[in-house]
């Protein structure tokens, strides 16, 4: 199992475990949709939109250094400055 925490200004330590990681870019979207499941099961509307607009990358870290170390926790971070998106530079 590999675990997953969102390192964000509203939704920090958000956390899911998951069996396998396909990509980065899918770990950060899987991150997003259960993050947004959890906060429409609530009816947390507000928070929805929010965390709709997450634009999450992983730094520290490449998919092969993930996929060797399973033990390990893994922060995804939300940081306007590192958008992978390609909207900032
Ligand atoms: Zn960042």
């Amino acid at each position: 199992m590999y675990t997953f925490i969102l390192s964000s200004m509203r939704f920090q330590g958000y956390t899911i475990t998951v069996d396998d990681v396909l990509s980065i870019d899918d770990i950060c979207r899987r991150i997003k949709d259960e993050l947004i499941v959890s906060l429409e099961q609530l009816n947390l509307q507000i928070l929805v939109q929010e965390a709709r607009q997450l634009k999450l990358h992983i730094h520290d870290y490449t998919l092969v250094e993930i996929l060797s170390n399973e033990q390990n926790q893994y922060y995804i971070c939300e940081c306007p400055s590192h958008s992978t998106n390609g909207e900032e530079e």
